[in-house]
C-alpha cells in the first residue's frame, strides 16, 4: 500500500473556481515527496483535503490504505500536518502549544511532555518553553509548528510552504531536520514553489500547474528533462 493515494480528486470552491481538475498522486512509505507548483496551483487545497480541512468535491484520498471518507480518525493518525498560516493558541506557552496537541491523539501527558521536550530541543526552542508563542519570530513559530505536528510521532510529515519567508540560514538548518526525520523513516510530502528546495531536498516530485499535475517523477529524471 502506498503512504498516500488520490485518484481523480476534484474541488470546486463555493465560489465556483474548480481549484483541482482531477488529481492522481501516489507517495510511498519513506518517500521525501515534492508537490511543486506556482501560487495558485492548488497545493494547499491538496494538502487542505489530505487532512480534512477543506472538503473534496470528488474522488478518492487513501492514507496507508485508509478511505479518508469511511475511517478518517485513523487515517488522520498516520499525518501530521504543518500548515501555512500559524494556527496556535498565541497565548499559550511554547511548551503548551505543543502538549495541547497530544491531546487530540489521546497521548498520555507525561509521554506528551518526555516528546515536546524532546522536539522543542531538537528544533532550539527548548530556551523558549515557557515563553508565550506569540513572542516568538516567524522562523521560531515555524519551528514550533513543526514540533506540534511530530507530537503523536507521525508515519507522514506534511510541511506546506514550510520555509517561505524563513531566511537562508534558517532554510538549511529546518531542511537539515527534515532530512533527519526522512532518514529515520518518516514519509515527507512538501509543497514548494521553489524547484531548488525540491532538488536539494526531495526524492520524488509532482508539479501541479492549474489544478492538474503535469509531471510525475523523479527529481533526477527531471533535472535531465531542464
Ligand atoms: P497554492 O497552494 O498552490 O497556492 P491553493 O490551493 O491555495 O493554491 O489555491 C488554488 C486556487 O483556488 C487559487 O486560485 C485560489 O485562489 C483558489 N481558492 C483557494 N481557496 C479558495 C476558496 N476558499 N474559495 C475560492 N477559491 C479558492
Ligand atoms: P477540529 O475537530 O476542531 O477541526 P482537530 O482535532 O481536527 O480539531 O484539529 C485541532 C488542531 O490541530 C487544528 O489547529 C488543526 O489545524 C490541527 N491539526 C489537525 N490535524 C492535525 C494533524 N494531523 N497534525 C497536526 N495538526 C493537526
Amino acid at each position: 500500500t502506498y503512504a498516500i493515494e488520490i485518484s481523480d480528486l476534484k474541488k470546486r470552491y463555493e465560489s465556483g473556481f474548480e481549484a483541482l481538475k482531477g488529481v492522481n498522486l501516489t507517495v510511498e512509505k519513506g518517500d521525501f515527496f515534492a508537490l511543486l507548483g506556482p501560487n495558485g496551483a492548488g497545493k494547499s487545497t491538496t494538502i487542505g483535503i489530505l487532512c480534512s480541512l477543506v472538503n473534496k468535491s470528488s474522488g478518492k484520498v487513501a492514507i496507508f490504505g485508509e478511505d479518508i471518507d469511511k475511517n478518517f480518525a485513523k487515517a488522520k493518525q498516520y499525518l501530521g500536518v504543518v500548515p501555512q498560516e500559524f494556527n496556535f493558541n498565541v497565548f499559550e506557552t511554547v511548551f503548551n502549544v505543543v502538549v495541547t496537541q497530544a491531546g487530540f491523539y489521546g497521548i498520555d501527558k507525561e509521554i506528551a511532555a518526555k516528546r515536546a521536550e524532546k522536539y522543542l530541543k531538537e528544533l532550539d526552542l527548548w530556551d523558549k518553553k515557557d515563553v508565550q508563542s506569540r513572542m516568538l519570530s516567524g522562523g521560531m513559530k515555524r519551528r514550533l509548528m513543526i514540533a506540534r505536528a511530530l507530537i503523536h510521532e507521525p508515519e507522514v510529515l506534511i510541511l506546506d510552504e514550510p520555509t517561505a519567508g524563513v531566511d537562508i540560514e534558517l532554510r538549511r538548518s529546518m531542511w537539515e531536520f527534515i532530512k533527519g526525520l526522512n532518514e529515520n523513516g518518516t514519509t515527507i510530502i512538501l509543497t514548494t514553489h521553489y524547484l531548488e528546495e525540491a532538488e536539494q531536498l526531495c526524492r520524488n516530485i509532482a508539479i501541479i500547474n492549474a489544478g492538474e499535475i503535469v509531471e510525475n517523477t523523479s527529481i533526477k529524471a527531471l533535472l535531465k528533462t531542464l
